[in-house]
C-alpha cells in the first residue's frame, strides 16, 4: 500500500501535476504572525513588509503591546521599523505592507512617513481604523504621501481571528 502510494506520487510529480505547496503569500504570513500574537495574549494583528519587485519579505511582526508594555507596539510600526533598520533608510517607497486589520491613525501616519507604495489590509475596523474610518488619515490635506490601498484581503480569516480572541476574553 505504502509503495503504491509512493509510486502514484512519483508518477504525478513526473507528469508535472501541480504539487500542493504551503501558502506563503504575504497575507498568509501576516495571518500567521497574528495567530502567534494571539497565542501570546496580544490582540491578533500581524504585518508583513515586502519588497514589491522581488517579493522578498523584509520584516514580519505581530502586536507586542502587552509584551513590551508599549502602547505604540502595533504590528505595522514594528514591521516598518524593522525593515527601515534593515535597509538603513527611513523611507521605503519600493515596499508594500500587508496587515491583517485596517491600520489605526497612528500606523497610517507611519505608513505615510515611510512612503510605502501599497497597503493591503484584511478586516475593516469601524471602531479603531484610521484608513477607511475615523481619521481617514490618507485623505487629510496634512497627509503628504498616500499609498495605494487595497482592503478586504482574506478579510474573513482576519476578522474571525479577532472575533475569536475577544470572545475568549469575555
Ligand atoms: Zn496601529
Amino acid at each position: 500500500m505504502q509503495s503504491c502510494k509512493a509510486l502514484t506520487a512519483c508518477l504525478r510529480f513526473r507528469q508535472g501535476a501541480p504539487m500542493r505547496k504551503p501558502d506563503e503569500s504575504p497575507m498568509q504570513l501576516a495571518l500567521d504572525a497574528a495567530r502567534r500574537a494571539a497565542a501570546a495574549g496580544e490582540v491578533p494583528v500581524g504585518a508583513v513588509l515586502v519588497e514589491a519587485e522581488t517579493g522578498a519579505v523584509l520584516a514580519s511582526a505581530g502586536n507586542r503591546v502587552e509584551a513590551d508594555a508599549d502602547p505604540t507596539a502595533h504590528a505595522e510600526l514594528l514591521a516598518i521599523r524593522a525593515a527601515a533598520g534593515l535597509r538603513g533608510e527611513p523611507r521605503l517607497p519600493d515596499c508594500d505592507l500587508y496587515v491583517t486589520l485596517e491600520p489605526c491613525a497612528m500606523c497610517a501616519a507611519a505608513i505615510s512617513f515611510a512612503r510605502l507604495r501599497r497597503l493591503y489590509f484584511g478586516a475593516y475596523d469601524p471602531k479603531g481604523g484610521g484608513v477607511e474610518h475615523g481619521a481617514r488619515f490618507f485623505h487629510q490635506p496634512t497627509c503628504h504621501h498616500r499609498p495605494e490601498v487595497y482592503g478586504g484581503i482574506r478579510e474573513q480569516e482576519a476578522g474571525d481571528l479577532l472575533a475569536e480572541f475577544f470572545r475568549a476574553r469575555r
